[in-house]
């Protein structure tokens, strides 16, 4: 297979785009592939101060070297969720990354920070430890984006991550999350702008793109993996892909031009009732709000557990 711009031998082809490229256009490509979905959805704008969710996985860790690469000056938050080694050796990705190339990495973590773990969050509410995993993550990026001057929270969501979860609403035809899900939700009462720029790429090119970067990242999945639902969405996905590759980019973009309009005013009507959270701020449907409960349930379990 040879490169489609340069004809030189080609390091990787991708199928939806029924092309090869050689290295150094390879890496072009993916920083195409970012700005346009900068230019495409205004996602950043000039003297936005922008944080990266970086987890020290593939995904993150390319994303905030693109973003780098185009000349975006962003920092990293990682956010610790206390799953054993696991997190600890994510932590070390992250660091090692931040070090090499000279950026500012704030750290939170769960655990020492906000009294409980990913792990008793789950064995506390007795729910899938994705479910709590999740919901912590999208309360910490934003309140720590808000209360540290951050306009913008940057996610490392790629193609794959994107439509697998489009999949999983379609299916329960849920109309709210249909109507968030978008490369961008904008800043609201409470909560920063969230933007998703490498929503054009896929999975494999992020590894490859770390890889011929030269970035070390977390390649073990994560132990508590197991009960996600997320991952037999890609599988199916995968298989349509495989005997008619861009369907996984037909389906998204084909939702995001075509019908997630359709469904934008139940989002934002959810978004007009939100009220403030009595223990810490954030927007609610409650008096206090998912993150505070489960807070309060985990770290009260956990206490119990050490007596
Ligand atoms: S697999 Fe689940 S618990 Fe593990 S990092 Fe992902 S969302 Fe969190
Ligand atoms: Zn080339
Ligand atoms: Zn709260």
């Amino acid at each position: 297979m040879k490169c489609r711009v340069c004809r030189g031998p080609a390091v990787i082809d991708i199928r939806r785009h029924n092309a090869g490229f050689c290295r150094d256009h390879f890496l072009v490509h993916c920083r195409e592939q970012v700005r346009r979905a900068l230019h495409d959805h205004h996602m950043i704008e000039e003297g936005d101060r922008v944080v990266v969710a970086v987890s020290g996985g593939k995904d993150s860790l390319a994303l905030w070297d693109l973003l780098a690469e185009l000349g975006h000056d962003v920092d990293g938050l990682y956010l610790g969720l206390g799953i054993d080694e696991y997190s600890d050796e994510s932590l070390g990705y992250a660091r090692a990354y931040a070090a090499a190339h000279g950026r500012k990495l704030h750290e939170v973590d769960l655990g020492s920070d906000l009294g409980f773990t990913v792990p008793a969050a789950a064995s506390a509410t007795h729910r899938s430890p994705c479910g709590a995993c999740g919901l912590s993550k999208r309360h910490v990026f934003n309140a720590f984006a808000r209360d540290h001057g951050y306009d913008i929270v940057a996610t490392g969501h790629n193609l794959d991550d994107e439509a697998a979860v489009l999949l999983g609403n379609v299916l329960r035809w849920e109309t709210g999350y249909l109507g968030r899900q978008h490369p961008v939700l904008p800043a609201a009462p409470g909560f920063v702008r969230k933007v998703k720029p490498l929503v054009r790429l896929g999975e494999r090119e992020m590894a490859a793109y770390c890889v011929l970067q030269s970035i070390d990242y977390q390649v073990e999945e994560c132990p508590m993996a197991e009960g996600n639902r997320h991952l037999g969405y890609k599988e199916v996905l995968n298989a349509l892909e495989d005997r008619s590759p861009g369907s996984k980019s037909a389906f998204l973009f084909g939702f995001l031009e075509r019908a997630h309009s359709r469904f934008e005013s139940v989002a934002s009507e959810e978004r007009e009732a939100l009220g403030a959270c009595r223990e810490c701020g954030s927007p609610t449907t409650g008096e206090v709000c998912a993150f505070c409960r489960l807070q309060e349930r985990a770290s009260s379990a956990s206490t119990r557990d050490e007596e």
